[in-house]
């Protein structure tokens, strides 16, 4: 492909020394797992995300579980209690919930931002809702503030999930910072990539960070001493050492990642290709840039043909995954609408203007199929 949807080993190559050198570090230390440079690097992200606490984990996944897992240890859940989420979000968002015996109650988006829609959630509320899952889909914070006044009016646990929103803020307050805790996945196609998997939560609430500590290493805080049933997730050092240096570039990334989304807002304008709607240029780290096409697969054929990659995110909704017949007969066609509709044009820190070109040339040249 000439212009690749995404390029991980480009994006790495651009630190390719600073990389080495931790790595080797962490090889010459002989401390492979809990050591210090995640201490240090669990200190550095909670500062970057504005919050007092952050526990590297082994994925965004378990980040998003052992959130829901440490507040049923906390008697804050227990098990048949409704969490709402967007419907149209990606199935880790649903696993987390329903892997601790949890209820996903998903709910439909706003159909320009794709997020989670305030008016939705309240009209979901019910008897058993315990928790808001908040998830800023594409990189976009969802609506926090109405959020924030639904969670308080009706007592519920408010998390985010913000895989995709690394350096997403509104009035400099990042995400990860709006909710009682949130999930980063540090996976590396995500704004903040490891060279393998990672997550993290972050909390300002210590009580809920002591117990994810916790949890994450097999439910123990003194070694050989376990206080619950808890697993193995950790974040381990050679992880935590690469991303110690690319979080010192996040910013940059996220900069460029909104330059490129400026210029495809300005340069493609087609009357079957909808453009995203943006709340707040700052409130978006564009993981994704997410256009909408009634023709979205000949447009992606098109692009095909014109040497661009491009991706749907996503093509089959969590409630109507084969993983999910228990949800089967939610109504929202909203979303699977969306779920037919969407495409993802190439984005990312290394996409240069060149290709940003191409692009737009190609997404203009486009003849809708009759
Ligand atoms: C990537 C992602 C996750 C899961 O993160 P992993 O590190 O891949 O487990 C959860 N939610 C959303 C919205 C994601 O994009």
């Amino acid at each position: 492909m000439d212009v690749p949807f995404l390029d991980a080993r480009e994006i790495n190559a651009r630190y390719a020394d600073e990389l080495k050198a931790a790595a080797g570090r962490v090889i010459d230390s002989g401390w492979y797992v809990l050591g210090d440079e995640l201490v240090a690097f669990e200190r550095e992200f909670a500062a970057y995300c504005g919050v007092r606490h952050a526990v590297g984990v082994g994925t965004g996944l378990d980040a998003l579980a052992l959130i829901l897992r440490a507040y049923k240890e906390l008697g804050a859940l227990v098990e048949g209690d409704e969490v709402i989420v967007p419907g149209n979000t990606f199935i880790a968002s649903f696993l987390a919930i329903s892997e601790n015996r949890l209820v996903p109650v998903p709910v439909e988006p706003d159909p320009a931002t794709f997020n989670i829609d305030p008016a939705c959630v309240e009209a979901a509320i019910g008897p058993r809702t315990r928790a808001i899952m908040a998830v800023h889909l594409y990189g976009q914070l969802a609506d926090m503030t109405a959020l924030g006044v639904l969670a308080r009016q009706y007592n519920l646990l408010l998390i985010e999930d913000a895989a995709q929103a690394h350096g997403a803020a509104s009035d400099g307050r990042k995400a990860g910072a709006f909710g009682d805790a949130a999930a980063f996945s540090f996976f590396p196609a995500k704004n903040l990539g490891a060279l393998g998997d990672g997550g993290a939560v972050v909390t300002d609430n210590g009580l809920l960070a002591e117990r994810v500590a916790a949890l994450r290493n097999y439910g123990s805080s003194v070694k050989y001493h376990h206080l619950y049933q808890g697993l193995n997730s950790r974040l381990d050092e050679i992880q935590a050492a690469m991303l110690r240096v690319k979080l010192k570039h996040l910013d940059e990334d996220v900069a460029w990642r909104r330059k490129v989304s400026q210029r495809y807002r300005e340069g493609i304008d087609h009357p079957h290709i909808r453009l995203p709607a943006v709340a707040q240029e700052q409130a978006h780290a564009w993981h994704l840039f997410v256009v909408r096409s009634p023709r979205r697969d000949a447009l992606r054929q098109h692009l095909q043909a014109h040497g661009i990659q491009s991706q749907v995110h996503y093509p089959v909704p969590p409630h109507c995954q084969p993983a999910y017949p228990e949800l089967r007969g939610a109504h929202l066609p909203l979303t699977e609408q969306l779920h037919d509709e969407v495409l993802s044009l190439p984005m990312g820190p290394t996409l240069t203007d060149g290709s940003v070109e191409r692009v737009i040339d190609a997404c203009q040249t486009f003849e809708c199929p009759a």
